[in-house]
This record gives structure tokens, sequence and C-alpha cells, in this order.
């Protein structure tokens, strides 16, 4: 795991990539093994499992959620997370915004677009710029979230073709978005098998799971 772990975090150092280590279904053991090699962002994807394991880890993890997010499970987290990559619409920023007040923090964002083939992943649609545009715009109904830029996820194919054409049109929406505010900072896109691609066509952040930690067990 060392030396991978090396490789990898060379790789997205190389292109100025923050890497996001995706700990599901991951022991506190092995995340732990990873803390200690001086590892601090980490990603989860589901609620109750994070909330969990975050009490047998250090209290300086950076925890980012990444999974589908369901808004009365928001308060769960609201108190600690360090970004949440999956909010996928305007209820569920809302919701995010109502918590985050609450406890007085600003809560970092991404905006989750959909960019695969399959119908089943989460997502505005790409087409829905002017929705997109509006939630990334200063807005004071949204004072306690920063929308800090976008996340996608490409179609699970052997096909490096589709997948770059995806990440590349991702990108391409990330920059009309920056357009005339240059305020989106983040565009997180690439997998353990497809990051390669990614970082290629512009990602400024990975999240790499079953690469650093091997498959993951099952549930
Ligand atoms: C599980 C997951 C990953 C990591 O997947 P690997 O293929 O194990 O690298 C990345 N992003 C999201 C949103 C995930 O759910």
């Amino acid at each position: 795991m060392e030396a991978v772990y090396r490789a990898l975090r060379e790789q997205c150092t190389a292109y100025g990539a923050t890497l996001i280590a995706v700990s599901k279904r991951q022991s506190a053991a092995g995340i732990q093994t990873l803390y200690d090699r001086g590892h601090r962002d980490f990603g989860e994807n589901y609620v109750q499992e994070l909330c969990e394991k975050r009490l047998l880890l250090p209290s300086d993890i950076r925890w980012h959620f990444i999974g589908h997010l369901q808004r009365n499970k928001v308060k769960y987290i609201a108190p600690f997370i360090a970004s949440i990559q999956s909010v996928d619409t305007e209820a569920l920023l809302g919701e995010i915004q109502n918590q985050a007040r609450k406890y007085q923090r600003i809560i970092p964002v991404l905006l989750q677009v959909h960019i695969a083939r399959e119908a089943q992943k989460f997502g505005f649609n790409r087409e829905d710029e002017a929705v997109l545009k509006q939630l990334i715009h200063t807005n004071p109904d949204y004072s306690n979230v920063k929308v800090q830029g976008l996340m996608g996820m490409a179609t699970f194919t052997e096909d490096s073709a589709q997948i770059r054409a995806e990440y590349r049109d991702l990108k391409a929406l990330w920059m009309r978005l920056n357009e005339d505010n240059n305020n989106l900072t983040v565009l997180s896109m690439g997998m353990s098998g497809d990051f390669e691609i990614a970082l290629a066509e512009g990602a400024t952040m990975v999240r790499l799971g079953s690469l650093l930690f091997g498959a993951r067990p099952k549930s």
C-alpha cells in the first residue's frame, strides 16, 4: 500500500490535483494506516458508517461526503463535514444551508453534474446551465454554503474515448460557469478506473478507493 500510495500521490501532485482517499466500507484500521502516512482527506458515501468510523479516528481528518445524500441526514454530518461533493438538487442545497447556519459554519459544496450515459447516476442535468449558474452565483439565500465547483462520474465503461469525452464536457461546463466570476476552484472527477484520463482532462481533485485500499469488502 505504501508504494502505491506514494506513486498515486506524486501523480496527483504533478497535476496539482488533490487526492481524496475513498474509504467507504474500509475499516478504521485501514484508514488509520493511510493517516499515519500523512493522508488527511477521506471520502465517504454513507452517513451512518461515516459517523461511526469518525469517532474511532483522529479529529483532524477532513471528511468529504461523496455519496447520494438524503435531506433528512444532512443534520448528522453538518457539524463536521469538510465538503459535500454530491449536491444534486436545489432542495438538498437548501437543507445544507439550514444546517450550516444552525452550526454557524460555511460548508464547502460541489454541485454534482450527471455526465454519464447510465440513467441511474445522480446529478444536475448538464443542460441545466441556467440553474447551475444561479446556484453558484453569490446568493444571500445560501450564505452558509460555498459552492466551490463541480463533481462528476463518467460512464462505467472500457471505452476510454467515451470517458474522455464526458470529462472534457464537464471541464468545459466548469470553465463556462467560471467565465464571469472565477470562484469555482474545484473540478472533482476521476476514480480508480479512469483517474488518469480525468487528470489529463483537467481534474483538480480525484477520488480513489480501490486503487489505494484494494477491493472493497462486501457490505
Ligand atoms: C466509490 C466512489 C469512488 C471511488 O471508487 P473506486 O473505483 O474504488 O476508486 C469515487 N467517487 C464516488 C462518488 C464513489 O462513490
